[in-house]
């Protein structure tokens, strides 16, 4: 991916959100205030203006803004922790023009990591992790063993897609959901259809 191919993908990660508003919102409406799809869109709105109307040369430095721009225009839960994926993975491409799918493989990683180690949840919560983390794993592995970037890709989205849909079994241990007991579940939680929405926009950038 080169800085190009990351401008969309922040620009359309924006425009992505503008469609799942309603849908976002919908199913925060269910597990917690209903503000999920408000908030996404808000915080990568502010990404997206942010980074538009400046040149890069290397991908970090775009992640750094982007996810600076999230920490300070998205209200709730989720603000911070989009805010730290980009910071996190961001750090790891700091002055690189371009990023493979091996550098992308550990922004995720590192992006994962830092939303966890924050929000101090682990899989099987019921929080955006049980998308990220088991995407980050798949991402990791495709990598390693030496995948094409469209093979590792779709991997990484078939398992953030695998995660996501696995939150409906779930109770919530983390977040506003977690006052809802059973009724938890049959709902999916948004902030793992989020982070879905980002792995297929990152795809999208990085194979057009
Ligand atoms: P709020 O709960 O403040 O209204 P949002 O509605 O924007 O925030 O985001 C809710 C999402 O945040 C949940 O769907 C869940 O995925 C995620 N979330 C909540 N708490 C945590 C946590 N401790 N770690 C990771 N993700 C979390
Ligand atoms: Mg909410």
């Amino acid at each position: 991916m080169n800085t190009n191919q990351s401008k969309k993908f922040i620009i359309n990660c924006a425009a992505a959100f503008e469609r799942e508003l309603e849908n976002l919102s919908r199913l925060d409406g269910a597990l917690g205030d209903g503000d999920h799809g408000v908030s996404m869109v808000k915080g990568f709105r502010a990404a997206k203006e942010t980074i538009e109307i400046r040149e890069y040369s290397d991908v970090g430095s775009m992640w750094l803004d982007a996810g600076k721009a999230i920490m300070n225009k998205t209200g709730g839960t989720c603000g911070p922790l989009f805010a730290t994926f980009f910071i996190k993975g961001g750090m790891l491409a700091k002055g690189k023009s371009e990023a493979d799918i091996n550098l992308i493989s550990k922004m995720v990683t590192a992006g994962c990591d830092g939303v966890m180690l924050l929000g101090k949840a682990v899989p099987g919560e019921k929080t955006m992790v049980d998308a990220l983390k088991p995407a980050a794993d798949a991402l990791k592995a495709a990598a390693e063993a030496g995948c094409d970037t469209d093979t590792a890709m779709k991997q990484c989205i078939d398992a953030a897609r695998a995660g996501t849909e696995s939150t409906a079994g779930m109770l919530a241990l983390k977040g506003r959901g977690r006052y809802q007991g059973e009724n938890a579940k049959n709902h999916i939680d948004p902030g793992a259809v989020s982070v879905t929405v980002i792995i297929e926009q990152l795809y999208n950038a990085m194979t057009q």
